[in-house]
C-alpha cells in the first residue's frame, strides 16, 4: 500500500499554476483564453500516463474528460468530479509559486510590499507545521481552482497505485471559465456519464455546499417626455426621476451590504439618466425558489405601479433568468450529500454544510440532470495575492476523494437516502 504522494500534488500543483490561465468575459471564444486550452491538453496527457480510459477534449465545450474504469466485482453508479482550469479576473502573469516548508506562524513577505500575515488572515493559523504555498506579490496564485486538479489527480494517482482498492467507475472534468460563468453552461454532459458528481471549489477541509443562489438580472429602462420646464406642467414626465422611484420601491434592507449566509438581495448595479431617458441594471439572488419568484414578481409590480401612474409603456423592464439554485434537485437525492457526510465521518472530517454566495459549475451542471454539490479544494483567500494553500490540504482533498468512492461502493446497494442529513 502506497501512500498519497504529496511530493506529485504538489510539483503539478506548482506546474499548473505557473500556466497563466486567466478567463476573459469579453471574449466569446470556446474557451475565453488560449492558456485554458493549453492546461487542459496537458491534464488530458497527464490522465493518459497515470492509465485512465476515453480521455478526450472537445473543442465544442473545451472540457477535459476521462475515466478510472471500475475495479471490483460488486456494482456502483458512475460517479464523477469536476475542476476548472481558469483563473480569476487578476494578474496572472509569471506567477512564481513560493514554497514555505515547516510553515511557523511567522509573517510571510510575499513581496511588492505585501506581507501575508495570520493576525490578518486567522485562518493561517491552522496549517502551522505544513508545507504552504503561495504567490509572490504582483500575482494570484491560482489555488481557485488548480488545488481542486491537484487534489484530484492526487486520488487517481492513489488508486492506480493502489489497485487493492475497490472502486466503480469514476468520471473526472476539467473545464474552463468558470470564474466567469461560462464554461460549465456549455458543458457537453453526455460526455460525462455519471449518477452524481462533486465539484472541488474553494471551500475549507469538510465543507458541502449544494445550495446556491438562483440569479436574474433585470434591465429597466425609463423613457421621459421631454417638455421646455416653463410649460411643462401636467406634461413632463421625468425618466430621472421614475428610475429613484423605482430604486426607492426597492426593500431597502434586501442589499448585499446587509446580507448574509442564507439572506437574498436585490443590488442596483447601475443607474444612470436624464429627464429623457434613463436605465437601472439590477441583479436579484435568492436562495429559496419560492422568494426568489417573489423577489421577480416585485420587480414586475414596481414596474406595472409606475406605468399606471405616468402612463402605459413609459416604462420597459427585461429580466433574465441566470441561473438556479441546485438545492431543489438535490433534496431530491439526499444520497449525494449524505454519502460525502459518511465520509467525512469515517475520515473524522467536522462537516459543514455551507451556503454557497455565488453561481458555481455545479449550478449549470445540475440544471442539466447531474446533482453536483461542491465539496472544497481547501485553499483560502482566492482571486488576489494573498491566496494560499498547503500541499497537506490537497493531500487531505485526495484522501476525501477516495473515501467517497470507497463509501459509495459499499452503500450503492444499501442507500441512506430518506433524508437529507447534516452531519453522521
Ligand atoms: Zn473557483
Amino acid at each position: 500500500m502506497t501512500d498519497y504522494d504529496g511530493n506529485y500534488i504538489q510539483d503539478k500543483f506548482i506546474e499548473y499554476c505557473k500556466l497563466n490561465t486567466r478567463s476573459d468575459d469579453s471574449n466569446n471564444a470556446i474557451p475565453t483564453t488560449q492558456g485554458q486550452v493549453t492546461l487542459l491538453k496537458i491534464i488530458a496527457q497527464e490522465i493518459k500516463k497515470l492509465g485512465l480510459t476515453d480521455v478526450s477534449y472537445s473543442d465544442l465545450d473545451a472540457y477535459t474528460v476521462a475515466k478510472l474504469p471500475a475495479n471490483s466485482n460488486k456494482s456502483a453508479t458512475p460517479i464523477g468530479f469536476v475542476a476548472h482550469v481558469d483563473t480569476a479576473d487578476f494578474n496572472a502573469e509569471n506567477i512564481t509559486p513560493q514554497v514555505h516548508k515547516a510553515y511557523n506562524g511567522q509573517d510571510i513577505d510575499l513581496g511588492h510590499g505585501l506581507i501575508l500575515s495570520s493576525d490578518e488572515f486567522p485562518s493561517l493559523n491552522k496549517h502551522i507545521g505544513e508545507t504552504l504555498i503561495t504567490a509572490s506579490g504582483d500575482t494570484l496564485l491560482g489555488a481557485d481552482d488548480k488545488a481542486g486538479i491537484a487534489g484530484l489527480l492526487g486520488m487517481l494517482k492513489y488508486l492506480v497505485d493502489n489497485p487493492e482498492v475497490e472502486h466503480g467507475d469514476i468520471w473526472v472534468a476539467f473545464g474552463p471559465d468558470e470564474e466567469i460563468g461560462k464554461g460549465a453552461a456549455r458543458f457537453d454532459v453526455s460526455r460525462f456519464p455519471v449518477e452524481f458528481a462533486y465539484t472541488l471549489d474553494n471551500g475549507d477541509i469538510g465543507d458541502i455546499a449544494y445550495e446556491t443562489f438562483n440569479a436574474a438580472d433585470a434591465k429597466i429602462d425609463f423613457q421621459g417626455t421631454v417638455v421646455h420646464p416653463g410649460e411643462a406642467y401636467g406634461l413632463m414626465v421625468n425618466a430621472a426621476v421614475m428610475a429613484s422611484e423605482f430604486i426607492s420601491a426597492l426593500p431597502s434592507d434586501e442589499v448585499p451590504e446587509k446580507s448574509k449566509d442564507f439572506d437574498g438581495y436585490f443590488m442596483v448595479v447601475s443607474n444612470n439618466g436624464n429627464v429623457d431617458h434613463a436605465q437601472v441594471e439590477l441583479i436579484i439572488r435568492d436562495f429559496d425558489t419560492e422568494t426568489f419568484l417573489a423577489k421577480k414578481n416585485l420587480v414586475n409590480k414596481i414596474v406595472a405601479d409606475l406605468n399606471q401612474k405616468y402612463g402605459k409603456d413609459h416604462v420597459k423592464l427585461e429580466m433574465h433568468d441566470q441561473y438556479r439554485s441546485p438545492g431543489d434537485l438535490i433534496k431530491a437525492h439526499p444520497y449525494v450529500v449524505n454519502l460525502v457526510l459518511h465520509a467525512y465521518h469515517n475520515l473524522n472530517i467536522e462537516p459543514k454544510v455551507i451556503p454557497f454566495r455565488g453561481g458555481t459549475d455545479g449550478d449549470f451542471i445540475s440544471e442539466k440532470g447531474i446533482p453536483t454539490p461542491n465539496l472544497f479544494n481547501g485553499g483560502a483567500n482566492f482571486h488576489g495575492p494573498y491566496e494560499y494553500v498547503t500541499t497537506e490540504s490537497m493531500m487531505k482533498l485526495s484522501q476525501t476523494l477516495v473515501e467517497i468512492v470507497k463509501t459509495h461502493l459499499k452503500m450503492n446497494n444499501n442507500r441512506d437516502e430518506t433524508e437529507l442529513k447534516r452531519k453522521y
